[in-house]
């Protein structure tokens, strides 16, 4: 007797009008077999973790089979793609359905790498288990981090290859999602269908996202303001753990405000405003410091999205929709500047404060300093262990701070408290990430990865095991580049 493994969907998403998605069976895969399993997260979703090991639920993650209640379908959506507006849509995923967890929460069960749909355009609609594994490994990092994000909840390897520059193993991964509701689904609805179905798709996000404005008169604006005020606070999360998203396509912008797409995303080491990794990204369009630029970019092309519905009048719609893209940096500048105040261990506001944080930013670019391992030695009280020390502009920063510190009334270890809070000791760096990556997919070694899982599940803890996962890798003639 099989164990029941918990499915609870419910598929809202069908009472859409029929030209946001097209229904479909996977097309199957040969042999499937769970590569890594989330288990904590399995459970939260009110799923057995047993039950998720065994054969017939394996196939089930693999698209084999379909779970009771689910009703599998891609998604369509468009999205800018580095400043070129396309049709897109789900060309290699499938959302089986919205998981109803015990807390009464809903999210989408996805899985990306499940084969062809009506949006692959030429592709395969396939994925490599590198990259699935990369997907796991980045996304838990950063819901260890604290910050909003899709999570994975396991990788089913196909039994099959795919062919990219070279013959690789195929993989499916499963992803949860608040929902996969994107600018791009925005900018599709606006483009290609009629206002009722854009109002529709608006109806059901402000509902299913933002249900303390659906009964405002003026709910599309109030939509437009919490998706601007979400990312403000999304992307000053990112800066300030120096993630680099990589690609950030309005179809790669979630409405929901989490981090979506894990593609060459990667964490920034050395500290510069200029750090891309994407080998695709050429003109640095996604690199760190662009980051809030092409935020507000986005946000600016849904605030098109949806004018229509914000009032009859044009210029009316236009004014609106300005004056809340206009709340987008102060918003996120607040957020950055109270995040950064945190990762110095300040409580009270100063106007210098921000000279103060620039100050040391500066210096870390001159002196190629290690983003996450200047604040961890700060925090640690070990300013030694930086390459700043020593230097002379060093050592008057530091006294500015210290002084800083003492106009405050919370002592040592308050601000060594708020300090360990706010800047992570560990994060995925990337020799670590492609090592683990290495031993799982090449070796079938998961223990690395499993060992680095569990380091980045809480990486403001401090402990000596994560000591060794903070050291830099040697210097490298190459850079570290990321694939799409
Ligand atoms: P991404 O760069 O991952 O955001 O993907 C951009 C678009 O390309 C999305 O519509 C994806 O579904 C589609 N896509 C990416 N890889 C494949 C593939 N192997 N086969 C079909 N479609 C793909
Ligand atoms: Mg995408
Ligand atoms: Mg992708």
């Amino acid at each position: 007797t099989a164990i029941d493994p918990g499915w609870n969907f419910d598929n809202s998403y069908t009472t859409l009008p029929k030209s946001f998605f097209s229904r479909l069976s996977p097309p199957p895969v040969p042999a499937p077999k769970l590569a890594i399993l989330n288990e904590p997260l399995a459970k939260s979703l009110g799923l057995s973790a047993e039950a998720l090991q065994s054969a017939d639920v394996v196939e089930m993650l693999a698209g084999n089979e379909t779970p009771e209640g689910a009703m599998p379908l891609a998604q369509a959506y468009a999205g800018h793609q580095f400043g070129h507006f396309t049709m897109l849509g789900d060309g290699r995923a499938l959302l089986l359905g919205e998981q109803m967890t015990p807390s009464g929460e809903r999210f989408d069960i996805q899985l990306k790498g499940s084969g062809r749909t009506p949006y692959s355009r030429g592709g395969d609609g396939r994925a490599a288990l590198g990259p699935m594994l990369r997907e796991y490994i980045i996304s838990e990092a950063m819901h260890g981090l604290g910050i909003p994000t899709t999570r994975s909840l396991a990788v089913v390897t196909t039994g099959e290859s795919i062919y990219r520059e070279t013959k690789l193993p195929g993989a499916i991964l499963t992803r949860v999602a608040a929902s996969h509701i994107r600018v791009g689904t925005f900018q599709f609805a606006a483009r290609w269908c009629s206002i009722e179905d854009l109002r529709a798709l608006a109806d059901y996000t402000v509902q299913r996202h933002f249900p303390e404005i659906e009964a405002e008169e003026n709910r599309y604006v109030l939509l437009l303001k919490e998706v601007i005020k979400r990312q403000a606070s999304l992307i000053a999360k990112w800066q300030l753990v120096g993630f680099i998203h990589g690609v950030m396509n309005t179809d790669n912008m979630a409405i929901s405000g989490e981090t979506i797409d894990y593609g060459p995303c990667a964490f920034m080491d050395t500290y510069d405003p200029a750090t891309v990794f994407s080998s695709i990204d050429v003109q640095g369009r996604y690199a760190y410091g662009n980051q809030p630029y092409i935020a507000v970019w986005n946000l600016s092309r849904f605030a098109e999205s949806l004018l229509p519905l914000l009032h009859d009048n044009e210029a009316q719609a236009v004014k609106m929709a300005e004056d809340a893209l206009a709340e987008f940096s102060k918003l996120y500048h607040g957020n950055w500047l109270t995040g950064m105040r945190a990762k110095l261990g300040l409580f009270n506001e100063e106007e210098q404060d921000e000279a103060l944080i620039e100050g040391l930013l500066n210096m870390m670019k001159d002196h190629r300093a290690d983003y996450t391992n200047t604040f961890r030695a700060l925090t640690l009280n070990q300013p030694e262990d930086t390459v700043l020390f020593g230097t002379s502009e060093f050592t008057e920063w530091n006294e500015q701070w210290r002084a800083r510190r003492t106009r405050q009334t919370e002592g040592t270890a308050a601000v060594q408290q708020l300090m360990k809070k706010s800047n992570p000791a560990v994060i995925p760096r990337n020799h670590r990430v492609e090592e683990a990556l290495e031993a799982a997919w090449k070796e079938g070694d998961y223990t690395v990865m499993e060992r680095l899982l569990a380091v980045l599940s809480d990486p403001y803890a401090y402990t000596p095991e994560q000591v060794e996962y903070t050291t830099l890798p040697a210097e490298s003639a190459c850079p570290y580049q990321t694939f799409c």
